[in-house]
């Protein structure tokens, strides 16, 4: 069985530092990146995201 709980996908906008997405970011603290307003995701990024949330998709279907 799945152990994700909802809401654990990382939406593919996300920020490149952290999972927040764009319009919940404003300033966040990770400790990779320290204090960071929303970046945009590396392509890399986008498509891994992308691929999660299609394996998570199909694990839930
Ligand atoms: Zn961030």
């Amino acid at each position: 069985m799945s152990t994700s709980t909802r809401g654990t996908s990382t939406t593919p906008a996300a920020c490149r530092h952290c999972p927040v997405p764009e319009r919940e970011h404003m300033q966040r603290w990770t400790q990779a990146a320290g204090w960071h307003t929303w970046t945009p995701p590396t392509d890399a990024q986008r498509l891994a995201r992308m691929r999660a949330r299609q394996a998570q998709r199909q694990e839930t279907a």
